[in-house]
């Protein structure tokens, strides 16, 4: 007999099925077995019946968790035992036949309930275990959903999705990257992209126009609560554009995602508020201001815009110098500035002055993503390197492709990337981003489940000349 979904058993009322699943709740009644049944759609009750003799063998052996093919009768509940408004609360399953597909050994925590009184280390070593239960599974599905209508939006647009390396270089600027010894080139490495900066703004010059990508990035940072050590981002980039433009998609995405997949939930201002640095700090004291009216209303999204926000910043007041001169960028190297300071930049003036077309996207006092119009043409490009005190050899070292594609008639072009992690962690009301990603390492880095990092064996150390 085909198998059906659970979800859809109220709709064959009086029917015989067959269906799939987990034992979720076992109740045995001595004469009677009943259980709560499992799949990805949904649960049901179901009752095994003294006259279904084999099927009560069956019953009265089988565990939580373990994995049964069942053979079942849709019946209507009594009017009195029905629960309204919920799945299948309107039926039972009257079990004619079970077999055991699997069992499952006694499982290492209760997985029936929102698993926030379970201890991470326990969690994540079990992490397939865990991910049964419904909160976690609808996380990861609500992450789907949301990443699925984006790229249906964004094809509608006219974007394309297309993947960029892995396997990359170490560049200067940024965070501390994950390295990968290089075994064809003895004492040489890659570096695992901390975003797809570069290569995005390169298929500009190679004239796609509109990419994006559901990027995985790596960065070799201390964790902490909302950080991980890879991490996905939105990332996407666009040609002959202005600030309007990203900002307008960006608003365009972000609202139809909360209409269509949380219609529960508000946005609490439309078109989002934009705020600049300078008064986000005077106001708020931090560049990712918490503008929501109510801090009680769990459904209430205040997004912002911080835009406005000062180039460079002094080496002395910064906690980051790449370069060894006076001055170091405050977001993103590749940045443009304002249209209207375009002057300073290229002259290197009134560098401190210098407003960069940065725009950062904030929810509820989160920074959800962040992006700029960049520099287009290799002279400005060389000057931010210059202010930044880079050394010529190390500009051509580093940058010298960057220089030479922006060289070669690339567009004016701006982007954004969001960190789809955080963002889905707002939207889905979770406190930590591990719990909207499936296999999310703990606060030390580390995948208990798997076991890494672990140590590798001498002859591969030796294979790749270390
Ligand atoms: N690549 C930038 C980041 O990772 C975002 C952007 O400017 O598009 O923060």
């Amino acid at each position: 007999m085909e198998r059906t979904y659970i979800k859809d058993l109220s709709a064959k009322k009086g029917s015989e099925v067959s269906i799939k699943g987990w034992v979720d709740v076992r109740r045995d009644q001595g004469k009677m077995v009943f259980l709560d049944l499992r799949d990805i759609t949904g649960k049901v009750q179901s009752v095994v019946l003294p006259n279904h003799a084999e099927a009560i063998e069956v019953a009265k052996e089988i565990r939580p968790e373990w994995v049964v093919e069942i053979q079942g009768i849709v019946n209507e509940r009594p009017e009195i035992n029905k629960k309204a408004g919920e799945t299948n609360g309107d039926i039972e399953l009257e079990v004619v036949s079970m077999i055991v597909l699997n069992k499952a050994e006694t499982p290492a925590f209760d997985i029936s309930s929102d698993g926030k009184e379970i201890g991470d280390e326990s969690r994540l070593t079990y992490r397939y275990l865990d991910l049964r239960r419904s909160r976690l599974q609808k996380n990861i599905v609500m992450r789907h959903k949301v990443a699925k209508l984006v790229r249906d939006m964004l094809d509608n647009e006219g974007f394309a999705e297309i993947e960029t390396p892995y396997l990359t270089k170490s560049t200067p600027e940024g965070a501390r990257d994950y390295i990968v010894p290089a075994r064809l080139h003895p004492g040489k490495f890659y570096a695992l992209p901390q975003s797809p900066q570069q290569y995005k703004q390169l298929l500009m010059t190679a004239g796609f126009e509109k990419y994006f990508q559901f990027a995985r990035c790596m960065r070799d940072e201390d964790t902490r609560g909302d950080r991980q050590p890879e991490f996905t981002q939105l990332d996407l980039e666009m040609s002959f554009v202005q600030e309007e433009d990203v900002i307008n998609l960006t608003e365009k995405l972000l609202i139809e995602i909360v209409s269509t997949l949380y219609p529960e939930k508000k946005i609490q201002s439309i078109p989002f508020p934009r705020i600049p640095y300078k008064e986000a700090m005077e106001k708020y004291g931090n560049d990712r201001p918490d503008i929501r009216e109510n801090k009680e209303d769990p459904n209430l999204l205040a997004f912002c815009w911080v835009i406005d926000f000062p180039f460079f910043e002094s080496t002395k007041t910064a906690d980051h110098n790449e370069g060894e001169g006076e001055w170091t960028f405050t977001h993103n190297p590749f940045s443009a500035s304002k249209p209207e300071q375009h002057e300073w930049l290229l002259k290197k003036e009134n560098v401190g002055d210098i407003l960069a077309a940065q725009y950062d996207i904030v929810l509820n006092g989160f920074e959800v993503g962040g992006g700029s119009i960049r520099n287009h043409t290799p002279e400005a490009l060389q000057s931010v390197f210059e202010i930044i005190g880079y050394k010529p050899e190390q500009i051509e070292k580093n940058f010298g492709h960057m220089l030479k594609a922006l060289a070669s008639g690339t567009p004016p072009h701006g982007g954004i990337a969001w960190g789809f992690d955080r963002l889905m962690m707002l939207l889905q009301g979770e406190p930590n981003i591990r719990e909207v990603i499936a296999f999310p390492k703990t606060g030390e880095g580390k995948d208990l489940m798997m076991d890494s990092p672990a140590e590798v064996s001498r002859k591969q150390l030796k294979e790749l000349g270390l």
